[in-house]
């Protein structure tokens, strides 16, 4: 880089440089300590499997506010596609480039960056507030060995946790226009039906699985699952794949087989979603197995304090309203909410993620900076000064 950045895009930039796969950390962690206890926090490192997950706290006594991040980031892909390679961030108008600055690498460094101004040899904070910043390596992976394996044991660390604030990529169009304050739920399952393989000129002699996986999927994807709640969507479901065990022209395959996925709101819950497609799938084929995967439950929060000070410090900073809303796929969040937290996201536009070429704009990781730091202000304002 040839121009000085702000400590917030300079942090943004390290930790992009660092290629970190799930459920490679690649020293992220480290580095994020290292800073943190620069300011009084201190470090427990709960590492899980391969993955690292890393808990810092500040503070003794008074509500905790947990920020929650994870440092891994999806591959980048056909690296020759970039126009500067993925893990070598760089900075183009205005907007850094590379895999991880926008999800979520740029507010991990925005919130630490918010931190230090408030916190290096200054008067400290007013009020009675905690901060504890938790991290994990497996966020885009399988999300086993991350932040839900270690959410037994972290009360016993941080006590019970107020307010998580989540720094996923919540902004679609401009930073701020859109919080999350939950998420649909995820349930996916796969379909196998078998039948008996033959010529397709002779279908006596066979039984065409396919047709009796038609229109069960015809069914599944035109079916009204509900109409949402006040804060959720309607359930969807999208069917992700089918395929069969030939692949010839003139052969009706013996086994058929479709994956699905929906993303459920509170109105429903994955057992009752369960059994209506399997009394769907009983009465179209007898030879049918199901499996499923139920990922995540929904989860939302009521309007408390962590919303009115993050709805607050965006409309101080950059002076727009954001939409409370419960879209986008699932969080860590989820795994903090059971615990009794008010949780909210809030974090950059996140157009670019999981693509190639992923930018964040350099305003946009400053402004996200001084949000954090007017949401921590109004938290700690909202704590009672210790007596
Ligand atoms: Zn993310």
């Amino acid at each position: 880089m040839t121009k000085a950045h702000s400590p917030t895009v300079e942090l943004a930039s390290q930790l992009v440089s660092r290629a970190s796969v799930t459920p490679e950390d690649a020293g992220c962690q480290p580095l994020l300590a290292e800073r943190l206890e620069a300011l009084g926090f201190d470090s427990y490192w709960l590492p899980v499997g391969d993955v690292s997950n890393l808990l810092c706290l500040r503070g003794a006594k008074g509500p905790l506010l947990l920020f929650l991040g994870h440092t891994d980031v999806v591959p980048a892909g056909d690296s020759d596609k970039w126009r500067s390679a993925p893990f070598d961030p760089q900075i183009r108008d205005g907007k850094l480039y590379g895999r991880g600055s926008a999800d979520m690498k740029g507010s991990i460094a925005a919130f630490i960056s918010a931190c230090e101004r408030l916190l290096e040899g200054g008067e400290g904070l007013p009020g009675n507030l905690r901060i504890g910043v938790l991290l994990t390596s497996d966020e885009e992976g399988p999300a086993v060995d991350g932040v839900r394996a270690v959410a037994k044991t972290l009360c016993d660390l941080t006590g019970p946790i107020d307010w998580c604030l989540v720094g996923e990529p919540s902004s679609e169009q401009s930073l701020g226009d859109s919080i999350r304050v939950g998420r649909r739920g995820s349930l996916s399952g796969e379909i196998t039906i078998e039948g008996k393989q033959g010529h397709v000129a002779y279908p006596d002699l066979a039984d065409n699985p396919l047709h009796r996986l038609a229109p069960v999927l015809h069914t599944l994807a035109e079916t009204h699952w509900d109409d949402g709640t006040e804060d959720f969507p309607p359930t969807t479901l999208q069917i992700t794949g089918i395929d069969t065990d030939t692949d010839e022209r003139n052969v009706i395959p013996g086994r058929a087989r479709a994956r699905f996925n929906l993303r459920f709101s509170p109105a429903l819950d994955a057992d009752g979603i369960r059994q209506r497609i399997e009394a769907l799938l009983a009465d179209h084929a007898e030879q049918a197995e199901i499996t499923w995967i139920h990922s995540a439950d929904p989860f939302s929060a009521p309007a408390g304090p962590l919303r009115e000070a993050v709805m607050a410090a965006v409309e101080e900073i950059n002076g727009q309203t954001p939409r409370p809303n419960t879209a986008g796929g699932t969080s860590d969040g989820r795994f903090i909410a059971p615990l009794g937290a008010e949780v909210v996201e809030l974090g950059p536009v996140n157009a670019s993620i999981h693509q190639v070429d992923e930018h964040v704009a350099t305003k946009d990781l400053d402004d996200l900076s001084a949000i954090y730091q007017a949401i921590i202000t109004r938290l700690a304002q909202h704590s009672p000064e210790p007596s």
